[in-house]
């Protein structure tokens, strides 16, 4: 089954959702687990074309944000959705454990707050440590660390995998993913016409997940719009898999009131993230990286990690928060025109997807109603690309070897081609099968893919420069 439909124009959805990024894609499973008949509309050429593709991949327990915030209750039940579902779908969770590490006596004397906020707001298992124990857990921290606190349950995931997963399910309840369409224009009366650049679409219900085009897209429906985005870029290096032997923790900073700051985190591919910067700017769609900041993201990693010290860089890449000028969610419900806006999902949205989805069907109020029947729930089941647990070319008649940094086989190519929703574009491809994403980030193979892909790819060898993690 391929999930791409052309518009007959005729046909008539209970809910359409605007943005295939980490909230879309959510949305439109719990939509479709419900019943729901779910058109998934995106612009990009492939899900994931905006803020969701380039992200830190930490799944957060919350124990930082604010007390009572829908953005903690969303996070919470996400994060406690996903920990329900992974196993079922085959998606990895490296059980990392986070330390917030204090370098410097006034940092420490901020733990004990941030440990109580932590409880506050149903995190538990957290431990304030000296230096010394902490560096039980971490031998590889600086000398220099004043004191940590340790949140256990923070933990790392696949990005790319994960949404994949809720859009596979989706679609396996019936869901239409339109890919290339852009929402245009929408009138509401009593249901809802979208105007794309594929023709209209009519349906009961809009969701606007539109993510960095939040704003955008509520003025296209007609609504004043209630915030403005103001993307925050986050530029990130990553180092090699032989970083992988010197850190296991997330190491976050104490944060500030507009940053969570730059973690050192571990990847479930193998690599070490440092990053993300906060630097705000205008442009929604490029994310450039410069050479300075990313020379000062190198040594800030080994010094506060040491032994990261001349490993090699790997992939450089930036993303773009969905921030506006306010820090919470911009969630709105306008029940009298069947519209839902899940807006300025900022910095937490790959933790909170899931509980955002339950949430919206909650305001939705279809299901209490009895308006769908739901449907058995479909075995979605994705092929593990984590470094933790066995990949395709460990098994045995694994056959060609395409790419060699990262150790993806033939048949996990030619798989993903032909799976219901294979990629759009080549930044696709490779946040499906980790081809190209490796040291050498596609020379030695970007000619094979090419030569694999012919004729599969809306977008044929746009080779996305931001998405290499
Ligand atoms: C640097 C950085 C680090 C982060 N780290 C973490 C982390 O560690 N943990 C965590 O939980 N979260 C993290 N986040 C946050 C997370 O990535 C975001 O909250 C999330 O990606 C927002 O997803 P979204 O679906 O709301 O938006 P998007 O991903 O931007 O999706 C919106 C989609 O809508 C499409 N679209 C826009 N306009 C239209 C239109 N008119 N018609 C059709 N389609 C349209 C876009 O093309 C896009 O694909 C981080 C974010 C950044 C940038």
């Amino acid at each position: 089954m391929n999930a791409q439909s052309q518009l007959s124009g005729s046909e008539f959805f209970d809910v359409a959702i605007i943005g295939a990024g980490i909230v879309g894609c959510a949305v439109a499973r719990r939509f479709a687990l419900a019943g729901a008949k779910v058109a998934l509309i995106e612009k990009g050429s492939d899900i994931l074309s905006g803020a969701s593709k380039a992200n830190s991949a930490i799944l957060h327990t919350g124990f930082d944000a604010p007390n009572g915030s829908l953005e903690l209750a969303l996070v919470q039940a996400g994060r406690q959705e996903y920990l329900d579902i992974h196993q079922d779908m085959n998606l990895p969770l490296v059980e990392t454990s986070a330390l917030v590490c204090a370098w410097t006596a006034d940092e420490a004397l901020k733990l004990e707050g941030i440990a109580e906020q932590g409880r506050q707001n149903g995190v538990d298992r957290l431990r304030l440590l000296t230096s010394a124990e902490a560096r039980t857990v971490e031998p590889g921290l600086a000398d220099n660390l004043v004191a940590a606190l340790h949140v256990l349950d923070e933990h790392v995931i696949d990005p790319w995998s994960a949404p994949l997963a809720y859009v596979n399910q989706a679609i396996a309840l019936g869901a239409t993913v339109l890919r290339q369409c852009e929402v245009r224009a929408g009138a509401f009366d009593g249901e809802w016409r979208l105007e794309t650049n594929q023709g209209g679409i009519r349906s009961k219900w809009v969701v606007n997940a539109a993510g960095l085009f939040g704003d955008h897209v509520d003025t296209c429906l007609g609504f004043q719009s209630e915030f403005q985005i103001k993307p925050r870029k986050g530029q990130f290096v990553v180092l090699d898999k032989a970083a992988s032997r010197q850190l296991k923790t997330i190491i976050l900073p104490v944060p500030n009131e507009i940053t969570k700051g730059v973690v050192v985190c571990p990847t479930a591919f193998g690599n070490i993230l440092v990053g993300p910067t906060a630097e705000e700017q205008d442009d929604r769609i490029r994310a450039t990286v410069e050479h300075d900041t990313l020379e000062a993201l190198v040594a800030l990693g080994s010094k506060l990690v040491p032994g990261l010290a001349h490993i090699p860089v790997t992939a450089v890449y930036a993303g773009l928060r969905p921030a506006t000028e306010k820090k919470e969610y911009r969630v709105i419900h306008r029940a009298e025109h069947n519209a839902i806006t899940l807006g300025g999902i900022r910095s937490t949205g790959l933790s909170s997807a899931l509980g955002l989805a339950q949430h919206a069907l909650n305001l939705h109020g279809g299901a209490d109603r009895g308006e769908f029947s739901s449907k058995a729930t479909p075995k979605v089941c994705m092929p593990n690309l984590a470094e933790s647990r066995s990949r395709d070319w460990q098994a045995e008649n694994h056959g060609d070897i395409v790419c060699h940094c990262e150790m993806v086989t033939r048949r996990e190519i030619e798989a993903t081609l032909s799976s219901p929703l294979p990629p759009g574009d080549f930044g696709g491809l490779r946040r499906r099968t980790r081809a190209g994403m490796g040291c050498c980030q596609g020379f030695y193979c970007n000619a094979k893919l090419a030569e694999i892909s012919k004729g599969c790819l809306a977008t044929p060898l746009a080779v996305d420069q931001e998405g290499g993690k």
